[in-house]
């Protein structure tokens, strides 16, 4: 059992500014951690499963006292830099994975679908708008004769699972998207789309008046003292017996997994508003979300609403060991971005990026993430791997269920997971997942 516990890296990974978090209202300025405080629970992270976590403790326990810390602004993270995609069908849907994986797909939309709905009734509650969260499912493009092979397969495949697809061929696809780059489109409706930092921030509102909600306040340091946990941020103090561990691949810095969690950098840009000749020009609905049949292709989406119609373009993967990338990362992703929208648009060759940027998810080798108490007292809801928007959620309600004693038949499931498997030494899981990344992205082709 570890009595003091030192984070490293704090605050790393965030490389450029997310244009979600940019096209919102400036927030108020952040309420920081400067004094010593007591609570019964601490929730470290403000992503999707530190929000989660805290509301369900505040439902679990309404008279307990609750803090969150956070280490930069909410919203400015990983889960406000997402493509906002809250997915309730498991997304690796092809032959390999359904032979006898039907049971496994099943149990996951299910439990995913539970985190949907948490997600929706914080939203009604909170009173958020359609442009903040909309339940009005995603589309699975296709752009090259595999990728259109992949689609069929995936229909196949839902259709046995007993649930809805609707097929869309090329000329319903320029019909909603202006473009004729897609060779078709798999519509399923159980996605949730949210402008991911207008969720998480509208979260952290949502909750701020029964939940104490520091941000600007990383946890630099945990220490045992008798039945409580002396968590020290760069200016205060919390003692506190219960703690949930929501920072994802952060967990790595708290000490914990060495050498078993991979971290994945993704990359994104988004456009200016469009005028009003280009959007004549563009054609197609002014709202909708693709995710692209092949995993290593470009998730698009056209966004309208308070800060114009926009276009958001998301590819680029890179493996890192640590939590850190460099700000340089997020101009090479710049031109494959730039490559992809034109491909796609070439009737808006004159519309430039406004904002670019990076963020990191967590996978773990076998596809698992790290749950349960890690130590007396700690909580992890961490490593969401794939899905981590809906994965987030579900494992934040999870950990709250679990560390208050709450009935909840999905806590088994996840306390059931292996650990994460080792990963090679380093320089060894660098070069074979750097090389792997980029052959699959060369495989995608135009699908990226
Ligand atoms: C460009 C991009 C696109 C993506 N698109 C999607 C998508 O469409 N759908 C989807 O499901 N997933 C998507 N993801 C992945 C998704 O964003 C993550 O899986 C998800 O954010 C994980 O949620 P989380 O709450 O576990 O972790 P995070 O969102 O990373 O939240 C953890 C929080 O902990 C905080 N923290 C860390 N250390 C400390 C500390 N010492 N003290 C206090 N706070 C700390 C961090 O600042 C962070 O805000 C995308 C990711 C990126 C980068």
């Amino acid at each position: 059992m570890a009595n003091l516990i030192e984070v490293t890296n704090i605050r790393s990974g965030n490389p450029g500014l997310s244009g979600w978090n940019e096209i919102l209202p400036k927030p108020a300025p952040a309420r920081l951690l400067e004094k010593t405080v007591t609570a019964d629970w601490l929730v470290i992270g403000g992503g999707f499963a530190g929000l989660a976590a805290a509301r369900r403790l505040r439902q679990n326990r309404p008279h307990d006292q609750i803090l969150l810390l956070e280490a930069i602004r909410i919203g400015e993270g990983a889960a406000g830099r997402s493509s906002g995609f809250m997915i309730d069908l498991p997304h690796d849907l092809n032959s390999d994975s359904y032979a006898g994986g039907a049971e496994k797909d099943r149990k996951q939309t299910e439990m995913n679908r539970k985190a949907l709905a948490f997600a929706v009734q914080a939203a009604q509650e909170y009173g958020f708008s359609k442009e903040i969260l909309d339940a009005r499912g995603k589309i699975n493009v296709a752009a090259t004769k595999k990728g259109d092979l992949h689609n069929r397969d995936y229909a196949e495949h839902l259709k046995e699972l007993g649930e809805k697809s609707t097929w869309l061929d090329a000329t319903e696809m320029k019909r909603i998207s202006g473009t004729d780059y897609y060779l078709s489109g798999l519509y399923t409706p159980g996605a949730i789309m949210i402008q991911p930092a207008g969720f998480v921030r509208g979260m952290a509102e949502g909750l701020r008046s029964e939940v104490n909600i520091y941000e600007n306040s990383p946890v630099i340091s945990l220490r045992r003292q008798g039945s409580d946990w002396k968590v020290k941020t760069s200016q205060g103090t919390v003692s506190v017996p219960k703690i949930i561990l929501a920072v994802n691949g952060h967990l790595q810095s708290f000490g914990f997994m060495k050498q078993r969690l991979m971290h994945i950098f993704l990359f994104a840009s988004m456009t200016r508003t469009l005028t009003e000749k280009e959007i004549n020009k563009l054609g197609g609905e002014r709202n909708w979300e693709f995710v692209p049949a092949d995993p290593m292709g470009s998730t698009v989406r056209r966004i309208s609403g308070k800060a114009g119609d926009r276009i958001v373009v998301r590819n680029k993967f890179k493996f890192k060991s640590s939590v850190e990338i460099s700000e340089r990362s997020v101009e090479i992703a710049a031109r494959d971005h730039d490559r992809s929208f034109t491909a796609r648009f070439p009737m808006l060759k004159a519309v430039e990026m406004e904002y670019r940027w990076g963020g990191r998810l967590c996978l773990s080798w076998n596809d698992v993430p790290v749950f349960g108490e890690l130590e007396d007292g700690i909580f992890a809801a961490c490593c969401q791997n794939g899905l981590g928007a809906s994965k987030g959620t579900l494992s934040g309600i999870l950990a709250a269920d679990y560390a208050t004693g709450t009935e909840n038949p999905y806590v088994a499931d996840y306390l059931d997971a292996e650990k994460p498997s080792l990963l090679p030494p380093e320089p060894f899981a660098s070069i074979g997942a750097t090389v792997y990344l980029h052959w699959k992205e060369k495989q995608a082709g135009r699908e990226k």
